[in-house]
């Protein structure tokens, strides 16, 4: 391949053997791009003009490898849904290889859509074009959102025609950007297997990538389950400041690295309600936006379980200890991110020890409420610059509001700095748009009948979004009336 710029430096696939399978890409019979991400193809120091071509779409389907690429299909396991199974694996993905960009960070060029590999078992290895775009377009609104997050370098058109419970969809593969694929169920696929010295390999390998400051130390192991806490935490946190709502928190989809990996049926809520779920598999709820934080938590404990052997070879219990007092820290690490994150988004420079409690009190009263998330944590900008009626008016009933305006008033007397300039502030913490679900409906509908206007135009809002412009009122708007209760589907 004559793709400039393209090089690789693979570690995964040079120092962990035995813990992927060398694959290919199936060939595909017209893969076209879609979509191209020039901004992230040149931070990550590729050749744009080189890959925003035929050639390039070739490559980013999966149905050509460049030059120095050693594709692989990724061994894991994981918890669906509570449940565990030994082997999950990329069914339908492949590392391509790894990048160094431009910022000296390693970065995994993945695939997801490029056919069947060993870890298939029934499904067909493919992504159809709704879904490839929808993960397009929330993984990008992540990114300039804050929320650390996989990317997206390229969305491709197969030219296939693939079978979905709807009918016949078109095929296309998403090429996307990560800081690593390890996940959870990375660590659980070899420790399902007793396999203590391939796992003592993959953690020091997640250490070498990940944690560096910790290579070499004696408690590392335990000390990789305290970072990988702290990441989640922080991160989990940022989900629920911005109303994200993952939507299949399996262990599989939890990365070593604390980016948010595998957009499949997830949403962001309108009106805010604790209970919210999306997904049309998660009949019970497990994945409720007001569960994620104990979701996490149960997560890290199945990862704790895979590093006790590591931890203390010779001292179960000890290492049981560790792990557990490691893992029941998830609260306070998760709330005092939350808490500093709900500090920005209330405009509060000083901390007091209420805080937490106004903080709180404020999802009380949205309770129930019919109140957009978005909209009112923008609207507190006008608050407390003394305007409260737009967020009065977000409620159902406005005086069930009117107690923690004037407990909120009370407490931003205390703070320094000009209304004008807390405004500004707050309003680089509090979004003004976000990806509304009719909005990405509304683009995959018209991107299916092949005008992807729509999706381009959402893509570049999303781009930028804290800073309102004339113009873009339509892309701030909650979900219109008719719009009822909004299902996804992986
Ligand atoms: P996900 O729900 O996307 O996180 O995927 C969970 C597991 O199912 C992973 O092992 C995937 O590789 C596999 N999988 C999902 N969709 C397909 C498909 N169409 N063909 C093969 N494997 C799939
Ligand atoms: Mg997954
Ligand atoms: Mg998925």
């Amino acid at each position: 391949m004559s793709i400039a710029g393209l090089k690789f430096d693979n570690s995964y696939a040079r120092e962990l053997e035995g813990f992927y399978v060398p694959w290919k890409g199936a060939e595909v019979p017209a893969p076209k791009l879609v979509r191209f991400n020039r901004e992230l193809a040149v931070e990550l120091g590729l050749d744009a003009d080189a890959l925003d071509s035929a050639e390039g779409a070739a490559i980013l389907s999966g149905h050509t490898a460049p030059e120095g690429a050693t594709p692989l299909a990724m061994a894991y396991a994981g918890h669906q849904f509570g449940g565990f199974s030994p082997q999950l694996g990329d069914g339908r993905a492949l590392l391509l290889g790894e990048v160094i960009d431009s910022h000296d960070e390693r970065r995994d060029l993945h695939l997801k859509g490029s056919g069947r590999t060993p870890f298939s078992r029934g499904g067909d290895g493919k992504a159809v074009l709704g879904p490839v775009l929808r993960e397009y377009i929330i993984g990008e609104a992540m990114h300039a959102l804050g929320v650390p997050t996989t990317r997206a370098l390229a969305a491709v058109m197969t030219g296939e025609s693939i079978m979905r419970q709807a009918g016949a969809e078109q095929g296309a593969v998403l090429a996307r950007v990560a800081s690593s694929h390890l996940r959870v169920g990375t660590f659980q696929f070899f420790a399902a297997r007793g396999e203590t010295d391939r796992l003592r390999q993959l953690a020091d390998y997640a250490i070498a990538r990940h944690y560096p400051a910790l290579a070499g130390k004696p408690d590392r192991y335990l000390q990789l389950l305290v970072q990988v806490r702290d990441r989640q935490a922080a991160l989990i946190a940022k989900w629920m400041l911005i109303g994200f709502v993952h939507g299949v928190m399996n262990t599989d989809n939890m990365t070593i690295s604390g980016e948010t990996i595998d957009y499949g049926p997830c949403a962001f809520l309108d009106v805010y309600d604790p209970k919210m779920v999306f997904s049309s598999i998660d009949q019970n709820g497990r994945y409720a936006y007001g569960n994620q934080p104990q979701i996490a938590q149960w997560n890290l404990a199945r990862l704790a379980e895979t590093l006790l052997d590591l931890i203390n070879p010779d001292d179960s219990d000890a290492a049981v200890r560790m792990a557990s007092e490691v893992i029941n820290g998830f609260p306070e690490a998760y709330q005092d991110a939350w808490l500093e994150g709900m500090r920005q988004k209330l405009g509060l420079e000083c901390e007091e020890d209420t805080d937490m409690e106004l903080a709180t009190d404020l999802f009380s009263v949205m309770e129930g409420q019919n109140v957009d998330f978005t909209q009112l944590f923008r609207s507190l900008s006008h608050v407390a610059a003394g305007q409260a009626e737009a967020a009065r008016t977000l409620f159902d009933d406005p005086a069930v509001f009117d107690g923690w305006l004037a407990a909120y008033r009370e407490r931003l007397l205390r703070e320094p700095g000009t209304v004008q300039e807390r405004a500004a502030a707050m309003n680089r913490a509090n979004p003004v748009y976000i990806p509304r679900n009719h909005m990405v409906e509304a683009a995959l509908e018209a991107a299916a009948k092949g005008d992807l206007k729509p999706f381009e135009r959402l893509v570049e809002v999303l781009a930028n979004p804290f800073e309102a412009r004339a113009g873009l009122e339509v892309y701030a708007l909650g979900a219109p009336s008719g719009f009822g209760a909004y299902t996804t589907y992986c």
